[in-house]
């Protein structure tokens, strides 16, 4: 069983030389009288809260994974063995497993069955999982929107982003994203359907950039990066604008987080800020697939995906969310079905 294994905490980024992939023998069959499930992984998925992960940390909804052990994540699989009822060899699911091309899960009762296989496998690493279900809590039900507001999306060309910033279209918005090359603004503007879009890494003076962008200012930033940009939309919010925080990619790998300093605005402009966390919305998942389902069938959302091929690979596409190096959702493809 080919696994990558953390070697050791790490601080500040994630480089590949903080994993290394081994192999150790595995049994396909569950053991007698477990309730757990044996599945053979097909795709994994790269989530910046991994490399989060890799630290020594407390968080209240995930630990800190274990020096000399796989990583997890979450990955769509095919069950190969089962003592548990509600699963059989052959069902194809979704939910946390290990960084390996089969693992052992005690508590199946957390993973989501997939029924529809006419969309891509892959999907329910993104926009048919966690990232999707995210996408669909923090615009619909943080952001609160109304037809004709002002949307600006940071890392919109991301698992997330990508999806916020459709979503803000279907609803009637106006939508301007920010990633970090001229080929993901042009896939904004082309492909994703964004009314405008700009690199923020060639923008010298970001609060003149979305003042460019926003003449009139924003009702809604959906936050994926924080710092500095956060601190520019701060001066461009408009009066009862909202900021759905969703992430802060661009101070997890900070020793010492960045100030905010134009927090003032949040009361002279009355926003409302709200962070949230995707895991509270899990249990409206069948809810969150009955809007996007349909929505994918018809065309009328599209999704990005980069996916890599090859477990050996996965720790280099990890990496490669912390320099963006990712166009759309990054993904693994560790086995076809
Ligand atoms: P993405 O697919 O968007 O990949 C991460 C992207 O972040 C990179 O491609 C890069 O794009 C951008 N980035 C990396 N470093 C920086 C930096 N220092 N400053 C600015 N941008 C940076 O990831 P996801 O869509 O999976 O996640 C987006 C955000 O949502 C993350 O902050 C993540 O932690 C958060 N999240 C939160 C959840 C919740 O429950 N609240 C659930 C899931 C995700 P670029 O080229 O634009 O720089």
């Amino acid at each position: 069983n080919k696994q990558v294994i953390l070697k050791h905490f790490i601080d500040g980024a994630p480089k590949e030389s903080d994993m290394v992939v081994k192999t150790s023998s595995i049994s396909l069959k569950v053991e007698p009288g477990s309730n757990g499930v044996v599945v053979k992984n097909l795709y994994l998925s790269c989530d910046p809260y991994i490399g989060s992960r890799m630290k020594k940390f407390e968080h209240p909804d995930f630990s800190s994974f274990k020096p000399d052990s796989p990583l997890e994540g979450f990955g769509v699989a095919k069950v190969v063995d089962s003592g548990h009822p509600d699963f059989k060899k052959g069902d194809l699911v979704w939910g946390t497993v290990g960084w390996e091309e089969y693992s052992v899960i005690e508590n199946p009762e957390k993973l989501f069955k997939i029924h529809h296989t006419d969309v891509p496998l892959s999907y329910y690493t993104g926009i048919l999982g966690m990232p999707g279900i995210t996408a669909w809590a923090g615009f619909y039900e943080v952001a609160a929107p109304k037809k004709g507001e002002y949307v600006f999306v940071s890392a919109a060309a991301g698992a997330v982003g990508q999806l916020v910033g459709q979503f803000a279209k279907l609803m009637g918005c106006y939508v301007v994203g920010s990633a970090g090359s001229k080929e993901k603004v042009e896939i904004l503007k082309n492909k994703l359907g964004f009314d405008d879009a700009f690199n923020y890494k060639k923008e010298n003076d970001l609060d003149a950039a979305l003042k460019r962008c926003f003449p009139e200012g924003i009702d809604i930033y959906f936050d994926n990066v924080g710092g500095k940009m956060l601190d520019a939309v701060l001066l461009n919010m408009r009066l009862k604008g909202r900021i759905a925080v969703c992430g802060m990619i661009s101070q997890y790998n900070l020793s010492q987080h960045e100030g905010v300093h134009n927090l003032m605005n949040t009361l002279i402009k009355r926003i409302r800020m709200e962070g949230f966390v995707v895991f509270d919305y899990f249990p409206q998942y069948s809810k969150f697939l009955e809007v996007v389902l349909p929505l994918i069938r018809e065309g009328k959302i599209v999704y990005l995906e980069d996916i890599t091929e090859g477990l050996e690979n996965a720790p280099a596409a990890l990496v490669g969310l912390y320099s963006g190096r990712n166009i759309g959702k990054q993904v693994v493809l560790v086995a076809r079905e």
